[in-house]
């Protein structure tokens, strides 16, 4: 795998449930076609060539040096880490990605500081080590749609579904707590389902993230607003029932307004300044 030195890594994300976050490697052999914001961001600042460039990622080799620097910097002022915003720390098929990552949770965990971990990945059994890893910590998966073909067109290099969730449910088994962001979530004309499907699949989480399809993506779906109205309501109506908590991203209710993307951009901005 190729690597690659930084000279910072922890950094204020702005988004309201991850006030810090780490991205530890640069690009994402996941490939998504939606496309992936951070590519295209990382793509127009002149950090990666093109798509076949990020899909061959880059890890950063003295992320724990750096950690362990930054971590008496920033230890009181954080809340949660998230990892990570633009690239997978359980990359599919990337041992060496899901090692470091385990050691930089170890190490955060270490001082109490707490994690939220979303992935494409799958979920290593490791962190059900309570001793390592602590209990406090978030852990997520995407998960969009069920189906196959979907999965080849859009998100190509990433875990299967099934294996995606069956690792998710054992750390849940495990008691810990886990979460589903269900987003981008694709109009029809991309991929027909039924939301309830997904919502059952993933029906023992404790939290369900739901958003629409955005950033440039010209989904050419006519009722778009309606269409995210509907399934925003049936995800409401599936926590509520369930007892899972819930948060729908802003714009995705019909009542749509600019915040999400404005956050979303000050989440990713510190990395292209680096
Ligand atoms: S898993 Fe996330 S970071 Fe990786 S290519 Fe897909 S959207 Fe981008």
């Amino acid at each position: 795998m190729r690597s690659i030195t930084r000279k910072s890594l922890l950094y204020r994300s702005g988004v309201e449930y991850a006030d810090f976050c780490i991205n530890h490697v640069e690009g994402c052999a996941h490939g998504c076609r939606f496309p992936c914001y951070a590519m295209m961001m990382k793509k127009r600042t002149g950090v990666i060539k093109d798509y076949k460039d990020w899909i061959r990622p880059k890890i950063v080799s003295n992320a724990l040096e750096l950690l362990e620097r930054e971590i008496p910097k920033y230890k009181n002022k954080i809340r949660y880490v998230h990892l990570c915003f633009s690239t997978d720390p359980f990359m599919y098929k990337y041992p060496e990605v899901a090692d470091l990552t385990l050691k930089i949770i170890e190490r955060l965990n270490k001082d109490n500081i707490r994690c939220t971990v979303l992935t494409k990945g799958i979920h290593p059994k490791k962190l059900t080590d309570i001793g390592k890893y602590g209990q406090n910590n978030e852990y997520g998966i995407t998960l969009i749609s069920l189906s196959k073909s979907f999965k080849r067109r859009l998100e190509p290099y990433s875990a299967p579904y099934g294996e995606r969730i069956r690792a998710l449910k054992h750390l849940h088994d495990k008691g810990l707590k886990t979460w589903v962001s269900i987003e981008p979530y694709p109009t029809p004309n991309l991929q027909k389902q039924n939301i309830w499907e997904v919502l059952n699949s993933v029906s023992f989480v404790d939290k369900i993230v739901f958003g629409k399809l955005n950033y440039n993506v010209k989904s050419n779906y006519g009722d778009n607003k309606e269409f995210y109205q509907k399934q925003a309501d049936r995800v409401i109506d599936f926590c509520q029932r369930k007892g899972i908590e819930y948060h729908i991203k802003n714009g995705t209710e019909e009542k749509y307004n600019k915040k999400t993307e404005k956050i979303f951009r000050a989440a990713l901005l510190p990395i292209y300044q680096e």
